[in-house]
């Protein structure tokens, strides 16, 4: 399954909704540069390896490309790809002066140590420094990265450049020039964005039970929300497997569960379960905050949640997509729901630009507002087309990056 052939469906897909500018369409369909590296790192053992990396430059028209970087043993081109132009998507949706990039190392980082992982950090930011800068090409955190990782990213490239430019990337510490509240925004903004979605689907939150795919960044702080905002958490898992409990679990608990022993599985009180079983328990909302492609064709007619709130990006795959809309799913697309990330990160970039360093407060008292106007433009273009909530934030996306694009 290709995550990038899936992302150019859901891009012709949205062209059958609207009529879109075709040759808006015609540059979104390429990426604008692809770089490829390979680079040497030493290793504890005084071996030397060598690491594939990527960084994909999807489309720069609305501002500097913006997007994460994964460290992933699965990462490769097709997926880096896809995400980059999903980035170039979701900075539009969001209304941010960003474009759309993505990188990433094939690589498992819980198999490296610390040093190793600095080295690493260190040698792929030398490899795509010419093509990064704070008006240029922003990365910032993704799966398997962190603050720590993106601090290293900025004092090595500050040393390429000669002296220190904290906003060449974003997800940074605190003490390196990163954003209170970037570290809890994706889940935040997921937060918010279903709070949009509650509000007008008349979703009742006593009959509505939580399942979470994904117990990382994302997972945790969204699973903290809910159970904060009195839902029933019933089921969590990570790539290690799942537990469910009917009677909710206890999140804040299981939470430092999973600091102590690195799963959630063990927790007590629950039942283990896989991750088919999961994704197809009775619930109110799915929250999909792992990886692409979970919900497929073959697994969708077994769902039987009633909305889908996608953190991950690209869990659904178009064929799984039309058996929801077919059905009555309402599925919040990733580019929507989980732009919180993207939105706080475009936050940070601000403030490294003024000097100023704001809080938690004053980030989310703008970002909030960034998100919930990004949700009701995309139900109100889902209504006047008759569309999908995907289809809906797609032609939106589009409709916003045919305004400045130039040919
Ligand atoms: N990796 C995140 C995403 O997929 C955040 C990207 C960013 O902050 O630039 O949206």
């Amino acid at each position: 399954m290709s995550a990038f052939t899936n992302a150019m469906r859901q891009l012709e897909l949205a062209a059958t909704i609207a009529p879109l500018d075709p040759a808006t369409l015609e540059r979104l369909r390429h990426p604008q540069r692809i770089v490829d590296v390979q680079f040497p790192v030493k290793m504890d053992n005084g071996s030397t390896k060598f690491f594939h990396g990527y960084r994909v430059q999807w489309n720069n028209d609305r501002g500097p490309y913006k997007g994460g970087l994964r460290f992933h043993a699965q990462v490769e081109m097709d997926e880096v790809k896809a995400l980059a132009f999903w980035m170039t998507i979701k900075c539009a949706v969001v209304g941010i002066p960003f474009g759309g990039g993505k990188g990433g190392v094939t690589v498992n980082p819980k198999e490296l140590s610390k040093g190793e992982l600095e080295r690493l950090m260190r040698a792929f930011t030398r490899s795509i420094a010419d093509v990064i800068g704070p008006d240029k090409d922003i990365p910032a955190p993704d799966v398997n990265t962190n603050p720590p990782l993106m601090d290293i990213l900025a004092d090595e490239y500050g040393k390429i450049i000669g002296h220190a430019e904290p906003a060449v990337v974003t997800g940074k510490s605190i003490a390196h020039g990163g954003s209170e509240g970037r570290g809890t925004a994706t889940g935040q903004g997921g937060y918010y964005v279903f709070d949009v979605y509650r509000e007008k689907s008349g979703f009742d939150p006593e009959s509505g039970s939580i399942v979470v795919q994904g117990f990382g960044n994302a997972g945790q702080v969204i699973a903290k929300l809910f159970h904060h905002h009195g839902y029933r958490v019933i089921a969590v898992s990570d790539s290690q497997g799942g537990i469910h409990d009917e009677r909710g679990l206890d999140i804040p608990a299981l939470i430092k569960h999973k600091e102590s022993t690195g799963r959630v599985s063990g927790f007590f009180g629950a039942r283990e379960i896989n991750q088919e079983e999961l994704l197809t328990l009775p619930c109110g909302v799915l929250v999909p905050s792992a990886l692409e492609n979970q919900l497929t064709g073959e697994i969708a007619p077994r769902v039987q949640a009633q909305m889908i709130l996608e953190l991950a990006n690209g869990p659904t795959t178009p064929e799984a997509d039309a058996y929801f809309a077919k059905h009555g799913t309402i599925v919040i697309p990733d580019v929507l729901a989980n732009a919180g990330g993207v939105a706080t990160s475009f936050l940070e970039w601000q403030q490294n630009k003024t000097g100023e360093h704001w809080s938690e407060k004053e980030v989310f008292a703008r970002m909030e507002p960034l998100i919930r106007e990004a949700a009701k433009a995309v139900i109100h273009t889902a209504e006047k087309y008759g569309a999908t909530q995907r289809e809906a934030a797609f032609v939106l996306a589009i409709e916003r990056i045919a305004e400045v694009a130039r040919s």
